[in-house]
């Protein structure tokens, strides 16, 4: 019989398998803690569990559910790329960057992708399946075995698009905040979309405490949909209508991304245009000069992109504005550079 994978289980999954086969509800949280506060790789690590329940699971669950394959690291910051097998064989890369007190972890929500962003190496790859809650759970707990710093921040900006593996991503992210499981603020989550805009809807209407990234890059259609094929069905305006109903806060505002492209979306233009789009939101904006992944597409001159921002300053009333020069340039780690195609 093909053992199932444990991790991924919620509470309320584990006290049901543990019922189901007689044993006590409370052992569920003891495994719970096991997997996700102390980040057991063996299930023969859970030490205080009795022996029947160990061999129970020993015979139905495998709990590791990535194999490190390589980590480089980069000769300019504290960053590391890892690459992961899936037990199926599929590779996933994601990002551990440590930047003075920060320890901020940017992971995969799917192998490959196929929103088709043309500025995004995993975009290239096209797509071969969703990560299971598990998987997507494993990069973060492998990830705080390899480093000393404790996580503070996730990102959910690797691989992948996070809201067409939604169940899988929100369930995880649960798991992530829950003071029982990893216990991280609710405010150091952040989901990102390219604008899939059903789930968008359904995020807020569900109320997910977690911060929400909207991959924006463009201030006009025919240029978003050039670089976003997806804005076809879900454009600009549908999008921001349905941001308007984010429930924004001081401490969490929905985040709009711009990747500036030299000659595409960096004009002046462009600024003014995004800054009146911020204004209406009450949101963050976060500039990220382009980064190499050998199309078409450059980055801007540093000129230009000041002047860019200075204008996004100058309008700013009611966002602000943060500028993301990326980490890992020399390991091909930062934004948008993600890929497995050539390992
Ligand atoms: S930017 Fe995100 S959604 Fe777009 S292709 Fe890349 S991984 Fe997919």
């Amino acid at each position: 019989m093909r053992q199932k994978q444990i991790k991924g289980f919620n509470l309320d999954e584990l006290i049901v398998m543990c019922e189901e086969n007689n044993f006590s509800a409370f052992r569920a949280k003891q495994i719970y803690h096991w997997m996700y506060r102390h980040g057991a790789l063996d299930i023969l690590d859970m030490n205080n569990l009795p022996d029947d329940l160990l061999k129970y699971l020993k015979n139905n669950f495998t709990i590791k559910t990535l194999e490190i394959e390589r980590i480089q690291n980069s000769n300019t910051e504290d960053t590391k790329k890892i690459l992961f097998k899936t037990t199926d064989g599929k590779l996933i890369e994601s990002v551990s960057m440590i930047d003075k007190n920060l320890h901020t972890v940017c992971i995969s929500s799917q192998v490959g992708c196929n929103v088709d962003c043309k500025f995004c190496a995993t975009g290239i790859m096209g797509f071969t399946r969703n990560l299971s809650c598990g998987e997507i759970i494993d990069q973060i707990i492998q990830i705080t075995n390899l480093r000393e710093e404790a996580i503070t921040n996730v990102v959910y900006m690797g691989m992948g698009e996070p809201f067409l593996n939604y169940n899988e991503v929100i369930k995880s992210a649960n798991i992530l905040h829950d003071p029982n499981g990893m216990n991280l603020g609710k405010n150091r989550i952040t989901i990102s979309t390219s604008g899939i805009l059903p789930k968008i809807k359904q995020y807020i209407d569900e109320r997910q405490p977690y911060k929400l990234a909207i991959s924006l890059n463009a201030t006009t259609d025919a240029i978003r949909t050039k670089i976003i094929p997806i804005n076809k069905k879900w454009n600009i305006e549908m999008i921001l209508n349905e941001l308007d109903h984010y429930p924004s806060d001081k401490k969490n505002m929905v985040m709009l991304e711009y990747v500036l492209l030299k000659d595409i979306n960096d004009s002046k233009e462009d600024a003014e245009k995004l800054s009146f789009y911020a204004n209406r939101l009450h949101c963050k904006v976060n500039i990220i000069p382009f980064n190499d992944i050998g199309n078409q597409y450059s980055r801007p001159d540093d000129d230009t992109i000041n002047d860019f921002i200075h204008i996004l300053h100058k309008n700013q009333e009611n966002y602000q504005t943060l500028v993301r020069w990326s980490k890992g340039l020399d390991i091909d780690a930062a934004c948008g550079q993600l890929s497995t195609v050539s390992q």
